[in-house]
């Protein structure tokens, strides 16, 4: 028996280290990092169709871990994309540091599979894929529906389809966006109830080696194929007002939101970006192209990591005539900022106090959320200049204003670069932060001070 399991191994063949049965075709299509846009509209290879097999079956990891980091495995047929090339939350991967591990798609029943194709996208090695599909009926006596690593699934009742590995000795050239497209010019790869993707990590020299996969597309005959008009939209993108960058925002997870994130959140962030940017200019620096936002139900109000923003839907709706809007405008700060790259060494009540100064100040000084008007509600100004957020904000347009009209631009730059020292503020003001903390919490506290009843002024 041994024998003959050989032989068929050895009938397949090789086209750039792919390999298929006899009769199977690969198919890459790949993009590289500056062509990748959502959406895997990729050479060669299909689009992920909305409707397919792929969107009814189960799937369950056989072997190995998910990487908590990422969306878990009912992204991989979800239909859902990633909006950039770097959205954990969108992909689904193996955990960091372990070799991969294996996935079984459960069709529900025995189907006519015509073309098995799969996508990833990841700016570095986590872009390529490496895995051997295998495929079953589920009805052999030896069948074993949950191989382990180390058990050769050939010998317990799977089949095995292709071997595919779209990884490059050229270095360089991985990451970007990949679709596989496994099919049978012929007809049909064949009639299976069950895949199995034996997933392998494309490097090992470090952690992170394992395939951000985004979606797995089954095409058999016998689906009956739900109708694509029926799938409310439920990401979009659009341009901001200088046409330099792309807003993703993603509602999958809080649909209640979809309008009001497309009709009045999306043209606030398109015109008001290119504004952050001007503000944030640095030596050199060209703010990002892409970013993406996403609502969902969650703990706290937002964060922003690299050009990834998440936000709380459910506190987003509870403030759609409050906070909704500008706590998002506070998020793009973050985007334009990037300043996350130099070890956390960055003060991070700048990193807020910047983001509410530009957000309170430039957007909607209207709302007076950090000015004189809001201060006085404060039941207690402690007058601590790095207290963060919007009395850091108080605090650098007051230094802005009597001081260097230019001081958030220039400790921002100096964030970004990696360059920021305390000495910045003497530099740029003649006084330390310190120094300035004390005048302008003395000037602030004689403002809050209770008027006394006096004459009007002649
Ligand atoms: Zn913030």
């Amino acid at each position: 028996m041994k024998t003959q399991k050989y032989i068929l191994v050895a009938g397949l063949f090789a086209v750039v280290g792919l390999m298929a049965r006899a009769g199977v075709t690969i198919t890459v299509g790949h993009l590289g990092n500056d062509d990748a846009r959502p959406g895997f509209k990729l050479p060669n290879v299909p689009p992920p169709a909305p409707a397919n097999a792929a969107r009814n079956a189960k799937v369950a990891i056989v072997d190995g871990d998910s990487d908590p980091a990422g969306g878990g495995v009912d992204r991989l047929t979800d239909g859902q994309l990633p909006g950039q090339a770097d959205d954990p939350e969108q992909n689904f991967f193996f955990n960091a540091g372990s070799p991969g591990g294996r996935l079984r798609l459960d069709l529900g029943n025995i189907q006519t599979v015509r073309q098995v194709n799969t996508y990833s996208w990841h700016p570095g090695m986590r872009g390529p894929q490496v895995y051997d599909l295998y495929a079953s009926t589920g009805t052999g006596t030896d069948f074993n529906i949950a191989p382990q690593m180390g058990t050769d699934p050939a010998m317990c009742g799977w089949r095995l389809v292709a071997r595919v590995d779209t990884t490059s000795p050229n270095a360089s050239e991985n990451g970007g966006q990949y679709g596989v497209s496994i099919a049978d010019p012929d007809g049909a790869l064949g009639k299976f109830r069950y895949l199995l993707f034996d997933v392998s990590r494309t490097e090992q020299l470090d952690g992170f080696g394992n395939t951000f996969y985004s979606e797995i597309n089954v095409i058999a005959s016998g689906t009956p194929a739900a109708p694509a008009a029926m799938e409310p939209p439920t990401q979009f993108t659009v341009k901001t007002a200088d046409g330099k960058c792309d807003i993703t925002i993603n509602t999958a997870a809080a649909p209640e939101l979809q309008a009001w994130a497309h009709d009045r959140l999306a043209p606030v962030l398109a015109e008001q970006y290119p504004k952050i940017v001007a503000i944030l200019p640095s030596a050199g620096f060209t703010a990002p192209d892409h970013f993406s936002i996403t609502l969902k139900p969650m703990g706290g109000v937002a964060y922003t990591s690299g050009n990834r923003v998440v936000a709380n839907s459910v506190w987003l709706k509870s403030e759609l005539k409050g906070e909704a809007i500008g706590s998002l405008v506070h998020e793009a700060v973050h985007v334009v900022q990037q300043v996350g790259g130099h070890g956390g060494e960055n003060p991070g009540w700048i990193i807020e106090g910047t983001a509410d100064y530009i957000r309170w100040f430039k957007y909607e000084p209207q709302s007076h959320g950090a000015d004189l008007v809001w201060l006085r509600r404060l039941r207690h100004f402690s007058g601590h200049y790095d207290d963060s957020y919007r009395i850091t904000a108080n605090f650098l347009n007051w230094v802005s204003e009597k001081y260097d009209p230019n001081i958030v631009t220039q400790l921002n730059a100096a964030m970004r670069e990696g360059t920021y020292d305390a000495s910045l503020w003497s530099h740029f003001t003649g006084k330390t932060a310190p120094e300035l903390g004390a005048e302008w919490k003395a000037d602030i506290e004689a403002q809050l001070a209770p008027t006394k009843a006096s004459a009007p002024e002649k």
